[in-house]
């Protein structure tokens, strides 16, 4: 008997291989339960996730990367999201103090000319989202909804939700105007520059379409793939850094990809732009408990008390009421970014013990950091000396804001 399935017509992000496909309908049953959007489709790959026979799969990219690394005539850039990194450590049982470093060493052996850090992106996302909810909560307009999910942004513009959501810049569309505008001010760039993203998330594909500073979005699924056709001996690889200038990320721009990790960082930078000091916050586990799709708090911002939600997947949003709170943080996917669609399979969404690994790894690279807040970054300072001016101001408005 066939079931009914998900269609992906014209899908840029998610695609079907037939001959693999029994018609077992759980891609349905999986989209129902999670997004409940029926046909409109907002690509946040859950469904690749729980295809029982590896039918559907993200719309790759991998090939075409894997010839512009073999060309001389071009200069690769990847950066990584930190959500893509520890999936990597354990797919690639990388058992380093640091495998944040070998993972930045396979990817320079794979020829990648630089090699940097998605989170430093998420950094400026904090501090431009903390300056819009600030005057947003001067001018009394709220909630702010949260910019950085694509899948849930598209749900927003479907639903009349979208002028709740942030005009900020998503983490890897601040990342994209640093390599390719602001690096240039500082690396002469001989060659044609190839800017790639390293996600675990199909959505971004879509995202970058109409990106000026974005090339190509490739998934950690993809990656994997990468590592394997290369033949690469991971046991000879030598552990490297990040490269200078929009390599270094502090602790909030790391726990982006967990779910509450967004709110967090956008809570704290607030809190200090209306203060004047540090809140008294801690990342801690319990803090950013990645099993509870839905969790609200309250934060005293001294001459009054902010509501925030976290809030992951459709069906749990519809079930919120968002007048109720100042500040909400959405993603699509169960969890956040570390569960993404483009995660390989053993990072399937019904198995909770490896999502609560990996949000437990997370915050292991964000301890990590020997910065703790995005506004006591030395590299976001230094994007704003040379290049921006003033956080919220004119030329911030103008380049890492969408609109
Ligand atoms: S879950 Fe996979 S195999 Fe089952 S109907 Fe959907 S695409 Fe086909
Ligand atoms: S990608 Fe997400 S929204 Fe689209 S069909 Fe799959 S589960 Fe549903
Ligand atoms: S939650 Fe993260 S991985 Fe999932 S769709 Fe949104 S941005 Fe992509």
């Amino acid at each position: 008997m066939k079931n009914e399935r998900v269609e992906f017509l014209d899908n840029p992000c998610i695609q079907r291989i037939e001959e693999k496909c029994i018609h077992c309908g759980v891609c349905k049953k999986t989209c129902d339960s999670i997004q409940g959007i029926g046909p409109n489709c907002i690509k946040c790959g859950q469904c690749i996730l729980s295809c029982p026979t590896g039918a559907l799969v993200p719309k790759y990219d991998y090939q075409t990367i894997l010839n512009y690394l073999n060309d001389t005539d071009y200069t690769l850039v990847i950066s990584m999201a930190p959500a893509a990194r520890v999936s990597l450590t354990k797919e690639l049982n990388i058992k380093n103090d640091n495998p944040t470093k070998k993972v930045v060493g396979i990817l320079k052996r794979l020829g990648f000319d630089y090699v940097y850090d998605v989170a430093v992106g998420a950094d400026l996302t904090t501090i431009e989202e903390a300056t819009e909810f600030v005057e947003r909560l001067e001018r009394n307009n709220l909630p702010l909804m949260t910019s950085c999910c694509p899948s849930w942004k598209k749900y927003a513009i479907e639903n009349g939700l979208d002028k709740y959501v942030s005009s900020t810049k998503s983490p890897i569309k601040m990342q994209g105007y640093l390599i390719k505008n602001y690096l240039s001010k500082f690396i002469n760039f001989d060659k044609k520059l190839i800017n790639v993203m390293l996600m675990p998330c199909v959505s971004k594909k879509e995202e970058i379409i109409d990106s000026d500073d974005i090339d190509y979005v490739i998934t950690t699924r993809e990656l994997l793939y990468m590592i394997n056709e290369s033949k690469i001996d991971l046991e000879t690889v030598c552990e490297c850094e990040f490269d200078d200038l929009v390599g270094k990320a502090t602790s909030s721009g790391i726990i982006y990809g967990t779910s509450g990790g967004v709110l967090s960082s956008v809570v704290r930078s607030a809190y200090y732009l209306k203060n004047h000091k540090e809140m008294i916050l801690n990342y801690d586990r319990n803090n950013l408990n990645n099993e509870q799709l839905s969790v609200e708090n309250e934060y005293d911002f001294g001459d009054r008390v902010i509501k925030t939600l976290r809030v992951s997947t459709m069906n749990e949003l519809k079930k919120v009421d968002i007048h109720n709170y100042d500040l909400i943080e959405v993603m699509a996917c169960p969890g956040g970014c570390i569960n993404g669609g483009g995660q390989p399979l053993s990072a399937s969404g019904s198995n909770m013990d490896d999502r609560l690994r990996k949000a437990n790894d997370l915050m292991d690279v964000a301890n990590s950091s020997k910065v703790f807040d995005s506004f006591r970054s030395e590299e976001i300072d230094n994007v704003y000396k040379y290049d921006i001016g003033i956080p919220g101001g004119k030329n911030a408005q103008k380049k890492l804001h969408d609109n």
